[in-house]
C-alpha cells in the first residue's frame, strides 16, 4: 500500500479527535484535517447531562483535547460542514463548495437526536446533543421549572437525576415498560425506575406523549392516556439518528448508520467509520452493531487508525457504556437484554449495589454493575474470552 499523503477527518468530536491522536501515535507524518461542524474545539460529551447541567463544570472543564494542539500537527477546521462524498473521485465537498481531496477519509459524524413527530418548536423544549444543547438548558433550569423528560434511555435517566440534585419537579416519561431497556432489559430497567421513584420522580412507564402544548411556550405535556402534565421545560431523549445525510448518494452503503465491514472499512478500503455513526460487523458477538458509547468511540477511531494505515484486523470488542445517575454508577458491558438468562452475581437489586451476569445462546454475554466497578471489569474479560455460560456460573460460585 502507498503510504497516505492527507487524512481527511470528518466530525470533530470524540471519535474524529481520538483518531486523528491515534494516527500521529502510530507514526502517520502526511497531512491531517479534522473537520467539524461545531464551532467549539472537541469536547467530551457524558459531562453534559451531568456535572455541566448541574453547574459542578464549566465549558473549560469538558475540553477532549489536554495536550497541546501543536503536537497534532493537524489542520483543525471548525464550523465547517461536509455536505458530498464522492468516493471515486476522492473527494469531500463543503457546504459553500469547496473540494477536499484525501487518499484516506475517516467519517466521524456522529448522531443527532431523533425528534419528536408532529411537535412543533415551542420555548422551553429542548434536545441534549450538544455543549450549546446543555447550556441552553442549564440556563432554564436556573429559573425552577417543572420539568417533564420525555425519554428513559440513560440520557434521560441522567438528566432526571440531576435535575432532582437540583431539587426540580420532574417527571420522566417512556413509552416502554421500563427505562433504559434497550441497554439492560426489563429486570434491570425496573431496578433504574426504581431508584427514580426513590428519588422523587414521578415515573410514568409504557405511555407515550400525544403532543407538547403552550402558546409560544411550552405549558403542558399531552399523554396518549390522555392526562397532562403542567411543564416549564420539556427535554426529549428518545435516541439518536445517526449523521449520513451527507453520505447519500456517496454510494456507501447506509442502512442506521455506515455500513462497515469487520476492519471498519466502508466500502473503499481508504474509507473508515468510527463512533456513533458506524455500523459494522463485529466477530466477537457475529453481530452487525452500531454502539453510541463512549469507549467505543475512543476503540473504534483507534481501530480505524489502524487500518487507514494498513495495519487493520478484525475489530472485535465488548461493547461498554457507564451511566451515572444519584451516586450510583451503572456500567455494562457485552449484550444484556429480554430472553437473557440473568444471575445476580454480587450483592442485590434492594442495596443497590449488585453484579448481575447475563447469558445468550449457551455464553456469558453481558454484565451489568451497579456500584461495583472492579467486578464488571473482570466480567467484560471473561466475555472477550468467550467463556460459556456454564464456565461463567462456575467463576461466579469460585
Ligand atoms: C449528553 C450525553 C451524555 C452521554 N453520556 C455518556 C456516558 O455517560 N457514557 C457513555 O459511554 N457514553 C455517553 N454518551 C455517548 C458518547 O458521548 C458518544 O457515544 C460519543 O460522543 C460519540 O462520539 P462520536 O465522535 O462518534 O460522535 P459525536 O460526539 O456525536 O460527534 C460527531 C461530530 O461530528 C459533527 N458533524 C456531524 N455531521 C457533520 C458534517 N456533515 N460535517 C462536519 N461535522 C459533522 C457533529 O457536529 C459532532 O461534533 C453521552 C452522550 C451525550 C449526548
Amino acid at each position: 500500500m502507498a503510504p497516505r499523503r492527507h487524512i481527511l477527518v470528518v466530525g470533530a468530536s470524540l471519535a474524529g479527535l481520538r483518531g486523528c491522536e491515534a494516527l500521529r501515535r502510530e507514526g502517520y507524518d502526511g497531512r491531517l484535517t479534522l473537520l467539524g461542524a461545531e464551532s467549539h474545539e472537541p469536547y467530551d460529551r457524558p459531562p453534559l447531562s451531568k456535572q455541566l447541567l448541574a453547574g459542578s463544570m464549566q465549558p473549560a472543564d469538558v475540553a477532549l483535547r489536554r495536550d497541546p494542539w501543536d503536537d497534532l500537527a493537524l489542520e483543525l477546521r471548525l464550523g465547517v460542514r461536509a455536505e458530498r462524498l464522492d468516493p471515486n473521485a476522492r473527494e469531500v465537498t463543503l457546504a459553500g463548495g469547496e473540494r477536499v481531496a484525501y487518499d484516506g477519509l475517516l467519517i466521524a459524524t456522529g448522531a443527532t437526536p431523533r425528534k419528536l413527530r408532529g411537535v412543533a418548536p415551542l420555548e422551553g423544549l429542548h434536545v441534549l446533543r450538544s455543549l450549546d444543547d446543555a447550556l441552553a438548558i442549564r440556563r432554564a433550569l436556573e429559573k425552577g421549572p417543572r420539568v417533564v423528560i420525555v425519554g428513559g434511555g440513560f440520557i434521560g435517566a441522567e438528566v432526571a437525576a440531576t435535575c432532582r440534585s437540583l431539587d426540580l419537579e420532574v417527571t420522566l416519561v417512556e413509552a416502554l415498560a421500563q427505562p433504559c431497556v434497550r441497554g439492560l432489559g426489563e429486570t434491570l430497567g425496573a431496578v433504574v425506575a426504581d431508584l427514580h421513584r426513590d428519588h422523587g420522580v414521578d415515573v410514568r412507564l409504557g405511555v407515550g406523549v400525544q403532543a407538547i402544548e403552550g402558546a409560544g411556550r411550552v405549558e403542558r405535556v399531552r399523554l396518549d392516556d390522555g392526562s397532562a402534565l403542567a411543564a416549564d421545560l420539556v427535554v426529549v431523549g428518545i435516541g439518536v439518528v445517526p449523521e449520513v445525510g451527507w453520505l447519500e448518494g456517496s454510494g456507501l452503503r447506509l442502512r442506521d448508520g455506515v455500513v462497515c465491514d469487520a476492519s471498519c472499512a466502508a466500502g473503499p478500503p481508504e474509507v473508515v467509520a468510527a463512533g456513533d455513526v458506524a455500523r459494522w460487523h463485529n466477530p466477537r458477538f457475529g453481530e452487525e452493531m452500531r454502539v453510541e458509547h463512549w469507549t467505543h468511540a475512543v476503540e473504534q477511531a483507534e481501530a480505524c487508525a489502524r487500518q487507514l494505515l494498513g495495519a487493520g484486523e478484525p475489530f472485535a470488542p465488548v461493547p461498554y457504556v457507564w451511566s451515572d445517575q444519584y451516586d450510583r454508577k451503572l456500567q455494562i458491558a457485552g449484550r444484556v437484554g429480554d430472553g437473557d438468562d440473568l444471575r445476580v452475581v454480587q450483592g442485590s437489586f434492594e442495596e443497590r449495589r449488585f453484579v448481575v451476569i447475563a447469558g445468550r445462546g449457551g455464553r456469558l454475554s453481558g454484565v451489568v454493575g451497579m456500584n461495583r466497578p472492579a467486578p464488571v471489569m473482570r466480567w467484560k474479560r471473561r466475555i472477550a474470552d468467550g467463556i460459556s455460560w456454564e464456565e461463567a456460573l462456575a467463576a461466579a460460585e469460585a
